[in-house]
């Protein structure tokens, strides 16, 4: 990947979505920054999963959510994110490329979901933040990453990480690497569709954990998207929206998932790895399965829940 002298990824040529392409300008929206209002864990809900899936970091949600008192502050009904629906925008700005995305993300698995398990797809909410936002699953910082909160089936991006994806974890500035996390977090809701989320809260850590498959079925299923997502046409039989993925392409989201491998973040932080306290599965994994994805299209190629060998996906045997 090209470089500038200053480590800043370059993607002056990087181009993605198609010209032409018909991108909803206002799919993404901002929210407010959490102004403290916050929303007492498992309160109130009745029996709702308040588990949060971030991206990094699985384990208790009460380490980085705020689980104080309940209150009425709702901070979550921001405008649009800015976007006019253009492609060249949605190829150079970080907001209206998670926009873009997510409109991509509608596309495939509004036709996928429905083909291959009969259940109908249905649109998670999108919300682009910085610093602090107020969710149904507690008041969350950056720190967290992007997450999904299934208790309000919302995925949360706070747009500065992709520059942390890049600087502190080594992943491609490339566009799919970005893609490629609005795709894992989708991941979460098909998950959450189709009832398979309450197996990572039930069993939160460790290499063969109900987390970590969780974690890579979602990898999984970022790859199903990217193996439709520049042939799936859009409604009225339009273009699909991305141009045909190059092989830079796959190695921008390989490197991302990548980078989030629980091992490597482990030997970063703190020089070794301890496979007991994974959330999210290795490196080599989380590549693996979004692999599988890609490679199959297929859900039944995603089944990480009844894999004897989780370094050995179906998709690629
Ligand atoms: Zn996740």
């Amino acid at each position: 990947m090209l470089r500038t002298r200053r480590g800043r990824p370059c993607e002056a040529t990087a181009m993605t979505f198609r010209e032409g392409a018909q991108i909803d300008p206002n799919r993404a929206r901002r929210g407010g920054g959490g102004t403290g209002g916050r929303i007492a864990l498992g309160g109130g809900a009745g029996g709702l999963i308040v588990l949060v899936l971030a991206l990094l970091f699985g384990g208790n949600p009460a380490d980085f959510l705020g689980a104080g008192t309940t209150d009425n502050s709702s901070s979550n009904s921001g405008q649009g994110a800015g976007c006019t629906g253009g492609a060249t925008e949605a190829n150079t700005d970080v907001d209206c490329r998670i926009n873009a995305t997510a409109v991509s993300l509608d596309q495939v698995w509004g036709t996928q979901l429905t083909r291959q398990t009969g259940v109908n797809y249905t649109q998670p909410q999108v919300v682009l933040f910085t610093g602090s936002v107020s969710t149904a699953c507690g008041n969350a910082t950056s720190e967290v990453g992007p997450f999904y909160c299934p208790a309000d089936q919302t995925t949360y991006f706070d747009t500065s990480f992709f520059q942390v994806l890049t600087d502190r974890f080594g992943a491609s500035g490339g566009p799919l690497a970005q893609m490629y996390v609005v795709a894992h977090e989708f991941g979460h809701h098909i998950q959450n569709q189709l009832g398979d989320l309450g197996r990572a809260q039930s069993d939160p850590r460790g290499p063969e954990s109900g987390a970590v498959r969780v974690e890579l079925q979602a990898d999984c299923y970022a790859g199903i998207w990217a193996r439709y997502a520049a042939t799936e046409r859009g409604p009225n039989n339009s273009e699909p929206l991305l141009q045909p993925l190059t092989q830079q392409d796959i190695s921008d989201a390989l490197s991302a998932a990548a980078s989030v491998g629980d091992d490597r973040i482990q030997q970063a932080s703190t020089g070794r790895v301890n496979p007991e306290g994974w959330t999210h599965g290795s490196s080599e994994q989380r590549q693996k399965w979004f692999a599988s994805g890609y490679n199959t299209g297929q859900i039944s190629g995603c089944d990480t829940f009844t894999a004897t060998d989780l370094d050995n996906p179906p998709g690629l045997r």
